[in-house]
């Protein structure tokens, strides 16, 4: 067994998360302990059948139903994990982690955390993120939800019981990460806890609130402000049927982003 990045490797072991995956392709999360036992309508696979065997092994429940099992992904266990608050969905997830560039080493502050989603996607993709969050049970479960991803994920994790409204306490940070309602409250805040160059990253459900935020970026040292949506299509194969899924999730949510860039005032010196 070895760590790498957050990640285990080598053997399933007691201790840690298996994802059992049925022939439908429904999956479960289950945490592997000695003796334990996974309970399904197709009756019980016992956990010692799955601990010290590779990923992607194959058991069968009593009644003969196979399961696969492998290591859950970082989308896997958000999609699983117990939620305090609404999450951002892996789609937009990754879409946030290449849009506001984030990188091993980056300084970063996130608000509100809520059940730590996002949180999961920064600590994973190497970054140090500081989290504000008003409610202290959501901030708990967040530390719970990292702490998930291994032993090594909350040296770079810190949550405070903030109100991200009444201003940031870090300077020199790389990143702001906002999924809160009023993003547009933050942004002369972020413009004087960022580096320049950093960049602002916020997710908002609703247009009106795009719109809001849009007008305070504009009014401030932020600039390059993009807006988009993440619009993820299934597609069935198998065999010849090949199609769209019929299903998709219709909208979560909107993610903009701004560069912090000099103040404007500097622009008529020159001249
Ligand atoms: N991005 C998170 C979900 C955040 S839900 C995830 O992926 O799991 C929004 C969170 O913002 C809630 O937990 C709420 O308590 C918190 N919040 C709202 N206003 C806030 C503020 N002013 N400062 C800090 N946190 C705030």
């Amino acid at each position: 067994m070895s760590t790498e990045g957050g990640r285990q490797r080598g053997p399933l072991h007691a201790g840690e998360a298996a994802l059992f995956v049925d022939a439908k392709g429904r999956r479960y999360l289950v945490d592997l302990r000695p003796g334990g036992q996974f309970h399904t309508h197709t009756g019980t696979v016992g956990h010692d059948e799955v601990i010290g065997r590779d990923e992607g092994a194959l058991v069968r429940s009593a009644t003969g139903a196979r399961y696969s099992v492998v290591r859950p992904t970082l989308a896997d266990r958000v999609l699983a994990m117990p939620r305090a608050a609404q999450v951002i969905y892996p789609k937009d997830l990754g879409a946030i982690l290449v849009a506001a560039d984030v990188f091993p080493g980056a300084r970063i502050l996130e608000a509100g955390v809520g059940s730590g989603a996002l949180s999961m996607a920064l600590v994973r993709a190497g970054a140090s993120v500081v989290g504000y969050e008003v409610r202290e049970d959501f901030a708990a479960r967040a530390r719970a939800n990292v702490a998930a991803l291994g032993e090594l994920a909350l040296e770079r994790y810190r949550v405070e019981p903030r109100d991200l409204y009444e201003g940031i306490a870090e300077r020199g940070l790389d990143r702001v990460a906002l999924d809160l309602p009023e993003p547009w409250r933050v942004v002369p805040h972020a413009a004087a806890a960022l580096v320049p160059g950093g960049i602002l990253v916020s997710y908002l459900p609703s247009i009106h609130q795009v719109g809001q935020l849009r007008a305070a970026i504009a009014a401030s040292d932020f600039g390059l402000a993009e807006t988009f949506e993440v619009l993820h299509r299934g597609w069935h194969v198998e065999g010849r049927a090949v199609r769209p899924e019929h299903r998709m999730v219709g909208h979560t949510g909107f993610i903009t982003v701004a560069r912090l860039l000099q103040p404007r005032h500097e622009e008529g010196r020159e001249g």
